[in-house]
């Protein structure tokens, strides 16, 4: 055991050990292999406590659930470091490049209506005292001249602030457009079209803040990966595009999202439970018995259903734990046989332990 040796002088010492055995332990209790993914996730959730990732999983264990190996896959994949390459970032530091141009532009105009005040009041001041020659009886041909003058350069002074004011107005007009499209790209899957998770969080809090009902529903396609596996991934991703189109039909009037690759979330707002779960069969219908077919040579693709989880969501209730519930009668969906719509509140204990 030449790496043990290797490794030993830094596991000596009690910090080590304890931690070590912390994590063994919280392994051991909810019943996970001790894999390397299993390790690595409980690892960052002794070292980190207060990250995001371990208060969400306090959230999930609190009322003595057990964590699953799936929610330890979906947990990595919400908490991942962001990836400098990937699209979020790059959004955010074209977002970033919008907000530095508008507060620039916001800077300018301030400047500018500074200095055609200060203008305004040097204009006056000369009017004024050309005015005042006027009425004391002073030299009037030159106070005369001295008005037409000031008035000119006065006139000269509006037209280039008129046009100065003109062009920023259209650069703000450009950049509020921006700014639009970077908000609304922020919150729309490129690929459907439909609203994403970010949408989906916004949603929740605002439903919540005015104080309605809501039931969530998670719904995940069945054996997609065989579909890219079979048929390659751009097959796949017009599957997608079908099932989110279907959705969106099927689920009128309430929000359809997609929250992240195969799987779609539904916010259903001031419906009854049972009205939330006919829709949501309908649409699971509707999705089973579409045909599917390739493109080149209308092969057929097969059946392609999807499994959901659907729960109301508690009054006051935190996102995470009614997401979670969903998310768990949807696996439970998905370990009776997939292309099925479980349902079950905070009070059903079929998937609780
Ligand atoms: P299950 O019924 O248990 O949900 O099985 P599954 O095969 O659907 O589940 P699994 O999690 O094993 O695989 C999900 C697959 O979804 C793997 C991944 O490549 C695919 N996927 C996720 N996002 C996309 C995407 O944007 N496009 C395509 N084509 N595939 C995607
Ligand atoms: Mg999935
Ligand atoms: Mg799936």
């Amino acid at each position: 055991m030449r790496i043990a040796r290797a490794i030993r002088p830094e596991m000596e010492g009690d910090e080590g050990r304890a931690l070590f055995e912390r994590i063994g332990a919280f392994l051991l209790d909810q019943r996970l292999a001790p894999t390397p993914t299993n390790y690595a996730f409980v690892h960052r959730l002794f070292t980190e406590p207060e990250d995001a990732l371990a208060r969400a999983v306090e959230l999930i264990t609190e009322r003595g659930v057990r964590i699953t190996p799936r929610d330890i896959q979906t947990l990595s994949a919400d908490h991942s470091p962001e990836d400098p390459s990937d699209g979020h970032a790059d959004l955010k530091a074209r977002t970033e490049g919008l907000v530095a141009r508008t507060q620039m532009q916001v800077e300018g105009f301030a400047d500018m209506v500074t200095a055609m005040r200060a203008e305004t009041a040097d204009f006056g001041r000369d009017l004024a005292a050309s005015a005042e020659a006027m009425t004391t009886g002073g030299d009037v041909p030159q106070a005369n001249d001295d008005v037409v003058r000031i008035t000119a350069a006065m006139l000269d002074r509006i037209r280039v602030a008129e046009e100065k004011l003109e062009s920023t107005t259209r650069e703000a007009n450009d950049l509020r457009e921006k700014l639009e499209e970077a908000r609304d790209n922020a919150r729309r899957d490129p690929l459907t079209q439909l609203p994403n998770r970010r949408a989906f969080e916004e949603a929740f809090a605002a439903q919540e803040a005015a104080g309605g009902s809501m039931c969530i529903a998670v719904c995940d396609i069945d054996h997609f990966k065989s579909v890219n596996d079979r048929f390659g991934h751009a097959v796949g991703d017009r599957v997608l595009r079908v099932i989110a189109d279907a959705l969106s039909l099927c689920c009128r009037g309430h929000l359809v999202t997609r929250y992240g690759g195969e799987e779609f979330a539904i916010l259903f707002t001031n419906v009854p439970l049972d009205q939330a779960r006919a829709v949501l069969e309908h649409a699971r219908g509707t999705v089973q018995a579409k045909r599917y077919k390739l493109r080149d040579n209308d092969a057929p693709l097969g059946e392609i259903t999807f499994s959901a989880g659907l729960t109301p969501v508690e009054p006051g209730e935190m996102h995470q734990t009614a997401f979670h519930r969903a998310d768990r009668l949807l696996y439970l969906a998905k370990h009776e046989g997939r292309n099925q719509v479980k349902i079950g509140s905070a009070s059903y204990s079929e998937f609780r332990r």
